[in-house]
């Protein structure tokens, strides 16, 4: 099969990671007889330092002439005091735009072979396997009008929180038919005591569960959702919400399982699939070779599975990322005080290497192990 992908590194630890995940992708194009065409472009703080724009037009195209999109991370200090529309953020949210992508997938998975990462106790947080549909094209981050305006003093701001029936029946579709081949539950979070976006959301979302009747469909408001999510985590399945209470409720789903450094997402619903792990471009932390790449890894398997729909090399990726872990390999965010750390590089290069000793039988299996 072709795999057409264009890779964006972007800013900080973006690059560390990315050249992780693409070398992790080029052991499955190869161990499993695929072809990769992968492209590389700039977005975010890389772009703005070389072409003046955080989205510059032959990254835009790259992309659209390209089945998925993998992403590190955009941002930095250096770009804190540009306006809004020249900062490396509004690149990322400008190529989700045009992409389509109006569905972002975010898997909180608990391992319990990193169970001292969780801040939560073991018999709370232990079989926690949520994965979070946020709508990533509507409400407070797109909504107009939006301005600060006045004399200082007396300035104003305003953001619109703005839904049409059409974004909300999209995306519940995309919910329910993912909770339809998991654990069959979704919970639909808004905030409808409060909000008239919420109140139409919480109607369109039950006038489209109607049509899955085999997937048990239940409200929160988002509040108690937050506080759901910390104390009682596993009973969460597919959690259906819009933009900005998605962004919340999946970071704070990544505390739940232990380190933000683990987390991919997919971003799907256009004609090319986005790709990308959840943290940001840690500039604490860039250029020093200890970045965690396995939320860009898993990015990878996401990307297999959803736009590729290959699910034994998305399952073998993941496997062998387990296996890294089983086998005691940790990055520094990882580890417990004393316990012996990897390079970036250096878990990257056993992950692609569980990879290529799994493709020669035929996929993931227990007698491939990666060992420290
Ligand atoms: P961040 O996710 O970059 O970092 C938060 C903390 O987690 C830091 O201490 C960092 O060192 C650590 N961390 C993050 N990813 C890690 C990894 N893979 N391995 C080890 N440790 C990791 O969030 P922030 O500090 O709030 O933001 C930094 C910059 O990233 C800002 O410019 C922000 O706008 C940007 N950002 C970008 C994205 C994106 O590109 N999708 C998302 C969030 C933040």
């Amino acid at each position: 099969m072709q795999l057409r992908v264009t890779s964006l590194p972007g800013d900080g630890i973006g690059p560390e990671v990315i050249q992780q995940a693409r070398r992790v992708l080029e052991q499955v194009a190869g161990g499993f007889g695929h072809t990769l065409e992968l492209d590389e472009k700039e977005i975010g703080g890389a772009a703005l330092t070389k072409f003046g724009h955080p989205l510059p037009d032959g990254t835009i195209q790259a992309c659209l002439a390209s089945q998925a999109v993998l992403l590190g991370a955009v941002g930095g200090p250096a770009f804190d005091h540009h306006p809004r529309e020249i900062r490396p953020e509004a690149g990322l949210l400008r190529l989700r735009q045009a992409l389509g992508a109006y569905a972002n997938l975010r898997p909180a998975v608990f391992y319990p072979v990193l169970r001292e990462s969780s801040p939560l106790r073991e018999d709370v947080v232990r079989g926690t396997d949520i994965l979070i549909v946020r709508e990533l094209l509507g409400g407070l981050y797109f909504g107009q009008p939006r301005s600060i305006e006045g004399a200082n003093g007396s300035r104003e701001a305003v953001n619109t929180m703005r839904y049409g029936e059409a974004e909300i029946d999209r995306i519940a579709r995309i919910g329910f038919a993912l909770a339809r081949k998991r654990r069959k539950k979704l919970v639909s979070v808004d905030k409808s005591n409060v909000l008239e976006c919420s109140r139409l959301w919480r109607e369109v979302v039950t006038r489209v569960g109607s049509e899955f009747p085999d997937v048990l469909l239940s409200h929160m408001y988002v509040d108690s959702a937050a506080m759901a999510l910390v104390l009682k985590p596993t009973e969460f399945d597919v959690v259906l919400t819009e933009n900005m209470f998605g962004d919340i409720l999946s970071d704070q789903a990544g505390g739940v399982v232990g380190s933000l450094g683990l987390l991919a997402s997919a971003s799907i619903g256009g004609p090319v699939g986005l790709y990308e792990p959840v943290h940001g471009s840690a500039p604490d932390i860039a250029g020093r070779g200890i970045a965690n790449p396995l939320g860009a890894i898993l990015s990878v398997a996401l990307m297999l599975r959803h736009t590729f729909q290959l699910p034994r090399e998305a399952e073998c990726v993941e496997t062998a990322v387990m296996s890294a872990l089983g086998g005691g390999l940790r990055t520094r965010d990882l580890a417990r005080a004393g316990e012996r750390t990897v390079t970036t590089e250096e878990i990257g290069w056993q992950i692609a290497e569980f990879v290529r000793q799994a493709a020669k039988t035929g996929g993931p299996s227990d007698r491939v192990s990666v060992s420290v």
